[in-house]
């Protein structure tokens, strides 16, 4: 077994994995079944009560998933983790578990297209409300949001497409001095690049389908938590509900606050959203998942070091406006990439096109290498107009509060070798330009 005080390096191979467990079988398999023999009537009992760790339906868990959940909390620094069918279902079960029965949550304004639009068109409908904010950059202006209600502050350590940063210790402390919880999308930085835990979030969030899983090949999301948030508290009486379900050994209802002090947060995902909604993650996914976990860190630094690459021809090209990526000198946020970012931060960057419209479609259909669709973190890669398509939900109102310019092109480098990424990018400049 994978001792938790491994380096990163190890525990991403070997965390939350026992061979003994399984047969002694190397690589971790792959549970195919959707439910589990209960043994005896009274291992019956003991499962149901949640007095016997065990398995009972993949729909709530399943033990190649389990092993997932218990590598990525390692990676990360988090105390429990559950593995979901999407990133969005990631969001959905964390904003509903946080603020269910009604409440506001502050969140950036620079944020994924399909969570602010989620948060916009989904969620007031059940009684949450979202406060979007510019003032991320400013916390004494941000602290004037929180409102009475307001249950939790959810940000993007690095945002999509713009790739804006937030001094996530300061906002940890703002966050609880309102006795609230920080809640951070993960996503583009991976726990290889950011351990937001270790800076004081007490949740956080990844769509495992972008670097994570880094394959193109997957949709799936995780939850993570701290361990260090107290939810026994007024503000979240969902926590504080008894349950028959919960109850001891002598019958008395408890509530999850009770039966699970440790981590009560995404046990009552798994509990209740997952054994109600659904959105479970296939075994398969899982473990495919997993198998890109293995190289993750390799597979960031390569596309670290292209990115720079890429981004150093980019800034001498006269058709390009401005590019935005955090660790530049030139970039708002370069102060808090040396501060959180040692690793880089990440493969995604967006640059202004200087042409028209037009020009920016010709420009994406004369790339050759590029992949031009919706995805960041793939091993191959991609180019897309935000814009126009994964911030398209966005009126252009909201496009120009979000600081989502109409020329934006946004690039997700892979793993190709950088000489052939410029020289694609190169040929294609000429060509919409009549350079060639
Ligand atoms: C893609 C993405 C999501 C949504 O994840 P899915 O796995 O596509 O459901 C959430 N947050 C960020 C930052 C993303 O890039």
């Amino acid at each position: 077994m994978a001792n938790e005080n491994y380096k990163f390096d190890t525990l991403k191979v070997r965390g939350g994995y026992k061979p003994e467990d399984h047969n002694y079988s190397v690589a971790v398999p792959i549970y195919q079944t959707a439910a589990y023999d209960l043994g005896s009537p009274d291992r019956a009992d003991n499962l149901f009560l949640g007095n016997e760790e065990g398995f009972l339906y993949t729909r709530v868990n399943n033990p190649t998933v389990d092993v997932l959940e218990k590598r990525v909390a390692a990676l990360d620094g988090a105390v429990a983790g559950i593995a979901l069918a999407a990133g969005m279902a990631a969001i959905a079960y964390t904003i509903l578990n946080i603020a269910e029965g009604g409440g506001r949550i502050l969140s950036s304004a620079y944020i994924y297209g399909a969570a602010s639009d989620s948060f916009k068109k989904i969620y007031p409908k059940f009684g949450i409300y979202f406060d979007l904010s510019r003032n991320f950059e400013n916390l004494i202006e941000l602290e004037k949001e929180i409102k009475p209600d307001t249950k939790a502050i959810y940000v993007e350590s690095i945002s999509n497409p713009n790739g804006a940063l937030v001094d996530i210790e300061a906002l940890a402390e703002l966050a609880h001095k309102h006795g609230i919880p920080l809640v951070v999308d993960n996503t583009f930085a991976t726990p290889y690049l950011f351990n937001p835990i270790k800076h004081g979030a007490d949740i956080v969030v990844y769509s495992a389908t972008k670097a994570l899983n880094g394959h193109g090949n997957v949709i799936a999301g995780l939850v993570l938590e701290s361990g260090n948030f107290n939810w026994d508290s007024e503000k979240f009486p969902q926590f504080q509900e008894k349950h028959y379900t919960l109850r001891d050994e002598q019958d008395k209802p408890r509530s999850f606050a009770e039966k699970f002090p440790d981590f009560p947060f995404t046990t009552r995902i798994r509990l209740n959203y997952l054994n109600y909604l659904g959105a479970s993650i296939s075994p398969f996914d899982a473990y495919l998942i997993l198998l890109g976990i293995e190289t993750l860190s390799e597979r960031i630094q390569k596309q670290v070091s292209n990115t720079i690459k890429v981004i150093e021809y980019l800034e001498k090209n006269e058709h390009v406006e401005w590019i935005k990526y955090p660790s530049l000198k030139t970039s708002p946020y370069y102060e808090l990439s040396e501060k959180y970012f040692p690793r880089g931060t990440g493969s995604v960057l967006s640059f202004g096109f200087l042409g028209s419209l037009e020009k920016i479609k010709e420009f994406i259909e004369t790339v050759n290498i590029f992949s031009y669709h919706a995805n960041v973190g793939d091993a191959r890669s991609l180019i897309i107009n935000s814009p126009r398509t994964t911030h398209s939900e966005l009126t252009p109102d909201e496009q120009n509060y979000a600081k989502i310019e109409p020329n934006l092109i946004r690039l997700s480098i892979g793993l190709e070798d950088p000489d052939d990424l410029i020289a694609d990018l190169d040929q294609a400049f000429k060509q919409v330009f009549k350079e060639a």
